[in-house]
């Protein structure tokens, strides 16, 4: 029982860029810090979204408590709401 995990995102600020972002361990082994837009996409451009340096997330929205972050469901049927990793955008050195 090493680690802390905590259930639910929680809201907070990107250090870099400000903007709001959620923040959330997602997994259980080996599990990956997540900072995620807020904002959902809609699923249908996920592709335009999703690279191999930008992964994407279902939002599960519980009925108590807040929404939290996990690994996008293997199902097309999914029914959640899809975020995308966050990109900081107000740090012109990564447009190259
Ligand atoms: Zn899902
Ligand atoms: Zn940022």
């Amino acid at each position: 029982m090493t680690g802390r995990r905590t259930s639910g995102t929680a809201d907070s600020r990107c250090p870099t860029c400000a903007a709001p972002v959620l923040r959330q361990w997602v997994g259980h082994r080996a599990a990956l810090h997540v900072t995620a837009d807020p904002a959902p996409i809609d699923p249908a451009t996920e592709h335009h979204h999703r690279t191999p340096m930008r992964l994407t997330w279902c939002l599960h929205q519980p009925h108590i408590g807040p929404p939290h972050l996990r690994w996008r469901c293997p199902s097309r049927a999914c029914q959640h709401q899809i975020v995308t990793e966050h990109r900081c955008t107000s740090t012109p050195d990564t447009l190259f």
